[in-house]
């Protein structure tokens, strides 16, 4: 019989919990398979807590860990890893709480791990009844970061609903980022990864947790954190202006002899100053890019197996 952990992040969820558990549920009589739940209350302000309390009453398999404060949904999901690892689980499924990570295919993604897959992943299909703006901005947003990152997974639009094996669950803990960001851990680990589709679902009651302002600040965390995304800045405008310094110089000298001008020598200042000021800050970012490698303490490297024994 073998463990697995769902792990349920939830901020003022109060209207969602009751369905997501009675809906998800009707998924789990898998054969040879044992579910527990590890619900995060992520600082809930509304009854959260109460609700997965008098769900515990019930069921046994319901576990929860508080927290004292919003923390974000990145800290509950390690939280519900180190938990899943504590109770000794063979693998975990990180899902939402709204019913937007359809539950349906939770035996697709077990069939998956059978097969030997570590790390199961999942996207929509499409992106039907979502809003126009949203969709455009989520379409463009993995585009951007998977040219930064050169990873193919979110070029497709990943999600968080993933399953992981013990292995990949030990991976992404070894991780300590304190700034999280999930899919750019998929990349980063490794392993065996497979993906599902499914059809794209709204929220089944409750709003978002996430202001634009708020998903937009994830967004550039995800790319600064699995990239040097921050060192494009400098080295495009380093280029910009060094492209002008070569065209400003050639025009001058150009209407120098054609037409016999003066030559503007404060454009042409301007022009080097700029690229010696971009150069500087590409340096710099550089700089500070591989301290906070350093500082991270990401592993050096992942194990998938050896035959070496610890003693
Ligand atoms: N969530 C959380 N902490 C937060 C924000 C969200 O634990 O600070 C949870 C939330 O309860 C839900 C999941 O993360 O289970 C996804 O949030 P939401 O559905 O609001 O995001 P969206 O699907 O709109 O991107
Ligand atoms: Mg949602």
């Amino acid at each position: 019989m073998k463990t697995i952990s769902i792990i349920v992040p939830c901020y003022n969820e109060s209207e969602t919990i009751n369905i997501y558990y009675n809906e998800t549920i009707k998924y789990l009589n898998i054969d040879n398979y044992k579910f527990n739940f590890i619900f995060v209350n992520d600082g809930s302000s509304d009854n959260t807590l109460d609700i997965i309390r008098e769900l515990e009453k019930n069921d046994d398999r319901i576990k929860y860990i508080s927290f004292s404060r919003n923390f974000g949904k990145e800290a509950a999901l390690y939280a519900g890893l180190e938990a899943a690892k504590k109770l000794g689980s063979d693998a975990a499924i990180q899902m939402d709480v709204d019913l937007q990570d359809d539950p349906k295919i939770i035996p697709d993604m077990i069939k998956e791990y059978e097969n030997g897959y570590n790390l199961i992943i999942t996207r929509h299909k499409n992106r039907h009844g979502q809003s126009f703006i949203k969709s455009f901005f989520s379409t463009t947003y993995y585009k951007l970061y998977s040219f930064v990152t050169k990873s193919k997974n979110l070029a497709k639009g990943a999600r968080d609903y993933s399953l992981l094996d013990k292995k990949v669950i030990d991976a992404f803990l070894s991780i300590k980022d304190y700034e999280r960001f999930t899919k750019g851990m998929y990349n980063f680990v490794g392993f065996r990864t497979k993906m599902i589709e499914f059809d794209y679902n709204k929220r089944v009651a409750g709003t978002t947790k996430w202001s634009f302002k708020k998903l937009f600040h994830y967004g550039i965390m995800g790319m600064r954190e699995f990239s040097r995304f921050y060192e494009y800045i400098p080295k495009i405008f380093g280029w910009i202006f060094f492209l002008l310094l070569i065209f400003d110089t050639v025009w001058q000298t150009y209407n120098h002899i054609a037409n016999a001008t003066e030559f503007n020598y404060r454009i042409l200042i301007f022009d080097v100053s700029m690229v010696m000021i971009f150069i500087t800050l590409f340096y710099i970012t550089r700089l500070i890019y591989d301290n906070k490698k350093q500082l991270q303490n990401r592993p050096i490297y992942i194990t998938e197996d050896t035959n070496i024994k610890e003693d």
